[in-house]
């Protein structure tokens, strides 16, 4: 039997963070703060092109153990990463690439101090130092956000203890999820759209978030699988992110060179117009060469189907699917999957394997999930048949010689909070 990889409850994170704190650092902490990991339900590559993309937050979450300190030092200890403490000056911090880097995981967590007053949501050196222990059962690197899990945590942790109150509502929040993007890419050096971050800072339980990439503007679509007696199967392939680095950077730039033919601020606006019947999508590919024009047509049929996809849901309030939308939903799924693969050469052979072997073992449909080359899919399965869907995925995996998959449900769960 593949073993669905359980969320902890909110004592068993908070107790677990307390007890590192403990052991770390001695005494207790001033509080203990959560954020989820996410998963993206449809709308790929799109964030980067002024796009839709419909992510959910998961019940797994990112737990964090804080007392601020007098001085401004930060002591950091995480479960998941071994040689015990990290320290690091606050007013030492420097982006990545210059002198005074931070190494290491420790970037993700003062990174975002060091955002929060580089943004002026904080003044200038005001944020006290702090000691904080993590922990987490959000899978590590398997493009399920374990990063935004982080910074989001510490987001909130830090708005709370230093009063600036932006975490009450979902403008301020706005503000933490850019501070926390600001940390991943400029401190930690990774690049990063900020849909991960939006999902852990402004997702709402039983709904998913359609998010449009182009003003950051949310509308929060009613996603209760289980009322339908769904479930979302997560298929984390254990795949490393093979090339990734050079081919994100490859595919952003041909998505821009595209747009630049086509006379558009973003290749939003060619879906938009295509939308709208100001054109058809034949008309705008006509115009392209070969690589931009199968780049285009997924950027463009992608959003398409996020719009899709969100009609649907809100459509059906509950999301309590009907057996043909429940075929579409299954059917945009699957097209979404065959464009990543076909059109924007993203996927891998893990991926592949594990949206075959779901649909074969009666998922209604499966997408790889994430930027691709490796990460995670996803398949949207009778909630009762889910154990049976990732064992058949398992076996396949067995067959084709693939390291063994891990799995997890996928249930609509609310954004970062004090725990
Ligand atoms: P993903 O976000 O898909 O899980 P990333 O490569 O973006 O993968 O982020 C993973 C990195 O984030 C880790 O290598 C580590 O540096 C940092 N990180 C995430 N979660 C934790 C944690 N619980 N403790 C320490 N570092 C973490
Ligand atoms: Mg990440």
């Amino acid at each position: 039997m593949s073993a669905l990889l359980a969320p902890w409850d909110g004592p068993e994170g908070a107790g677990r963070a307390r007890d590192l704190f403990a052991e770390a650092f001695g005494g207790a902490p001033e509080g203990v703060w959560s954020a989820p990991g996410r998963v993206n339900v449809i709308g790929e590559h799109t964030d980067y092109n002024g796009g839709l993309c419909l992510p959910v937050a998961l019940e797994h979450r990112t737990y964090v153990a804080v007392r601020p300190r007098a001085d401004r030092t930060v002591r950091l200890v995480s479960a998941q990463e071994p040689g015990g403490a990290r320290e690091v000056d606050l007013d030492a911090v420097a982006p990545a690439g210059t002198r005074g880097e931070v190494p290491g995981w420790a970037a993700y967590a003062v990174g975002v101090a060091w955002a929060l007053e580089r943004a002026g949501l904080a003044p200038a050196g005001s944020l006290p130092g702090f000691d904080i222990a993590v922990d987490s059962c959000v899978p590590y690197g398997a493009g399920l956000s374990s990063s935004a899990a982080l910074e989001c945590a510490v987001a909130v942790a830090l708005d709370d203890l230093a009063g600036l109150g932006l975490a009450d509502g979902d403008a301020g929040r706005t503000r933490l999820a850019a501070a926390c993007v600001r940390a991943e890419n400029e401190v930690a050096g990774a690049p990063t759209g900020g849909m991960d971050q939006a999902a852990s800072l402004r997702a709402q339980a039983g709904h998913a978030l359609l998010l449009d990439c182009r003003d950051g503007s949310v509308e929060q679509v009613p996603f209760d699988l289980a009322a339908a007696g769904l479930a979302l199967l997560v298929i984390d392939t254990r795949a490393e992110h093979r090339l990734v680095d050079g081919q994100y950077a490859r595919r952003r730039q041909v998505c821009e060179e595209a747009a630049r033919v086509l006379g558009v601020p973003s290749l939003r606006e060619t879906a938009d117009a295509v939308m709208a019947g100001e054109t058809t999508l034949d008309d705008v590919l006509a115009r392209l060469d070969g690589e931009h024009r199968r780049r285009v047509r997924h950027v463009v049929s992608e959003i398409e189907r996020v719009r899709e996809l969100a009609a649907l849901l809100r459509a059906a309030p509950g999301a309590a699917l009907t057996g043909g939308e429940q075929a579409r939903t299954g059917a945009l799924l699957d097209a979404s999957h065959a464009s990543l693969r076909d059109d924007y050469q993203v996927s891998a052979r893990e991926l592949d394997v594990a949206v075959e072997a779901a649909r074969a073992a009666g998922a209604h449909g499966a997408r790889m999930t994430g930027g691709g080359f490796g990460g995670s899919a996803i398949a949207l399965v009778e909630a009762a048949r889910a154990a049976e869907v990732a064992d058949a995925v398992g076996e396949a995996f067995a067959a084709a010689e693939l390291t063994p998959p891990a799995f997890l449900l996928a249930t609509p769960a609310g954004p970062a909070a004090r725990s």
